[in-house]
């Protein structure tokens, strides 16, 4: 089993839409970021690359790379998947917390453990999203934060093969 953890934080920026967890939220106020500033996956995806132990999403995807420029997060979260996937691991399950003063994130939970548990290809109560305010502290005002923690496991393919090789031995 691999472990890790993600965190990431972004200011609101009000002309673009806002975006969590890949999912689109009506909101007065999108976050500034380089890519589409999602930053449900962007600490999603550095805990699966910190599961894998590779290098953090900042030097992997650099916001100075203008191929990065307003990208759909969804395409981090699917080259993590990618690696996972080449060194025989598949999610266990994701915890997630979004820390946010507005918009009320409730009515969208639902959804966005969806859309994320769709995006890793496992069942949607293997990936919980939580809501959290900062009861009015920054920087729940000014921007948007998320903390993610992935467990990752042996995928079924990999565990039967080593099985058979012990059996072998
Ligand atoms: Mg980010």
């Amino acid at each position: 089993m691999r472990i890790g953890i993600g965190y990431d934080i972004h200011r609101f920026d009000g002309k673009r839409p806002l975006k969590l967890g890949g999912v689109t939220i009506p909101h007065a106020r999108g976050l500034a970021g380089h890519s589409d500033a999602d930053v449900l996956l962007h600490a999603l995806a550095d805990a699966l690359f910190g599961a894998l132990g590779e290098p953090d999403l900042g030097e992997q995807f650099p916001p100075s790379d203008p191929r990065w420029r307003n990208a759909d997060s969804r395409t981090f979260i699917k080259t993590a998947c990618a690696a996972m996937r080449r060194r025989g691991l598949a999610v266990g399950n994701v915890d997630t917390t979004v820390i946010a003063d507005a918009p009320k994130l409730t009515g969208y939970k639902r959804r966005m453990s969806r859309a994320i548990s769709a995006l890793l290809g496992v069942a949607p109560d293997q990936v919980s999203v939580k809501g959290k305010t900062t009861e009015g502290l920054a920087p729940g005002k000014a921007g948007i934060a998320a903390h993610a923690v992935v467990l990752l496991t042996a995928a079924q393919g990999s565990r039967l093969k080593a099985r058979g090789r012990s059996r072998g031995r």
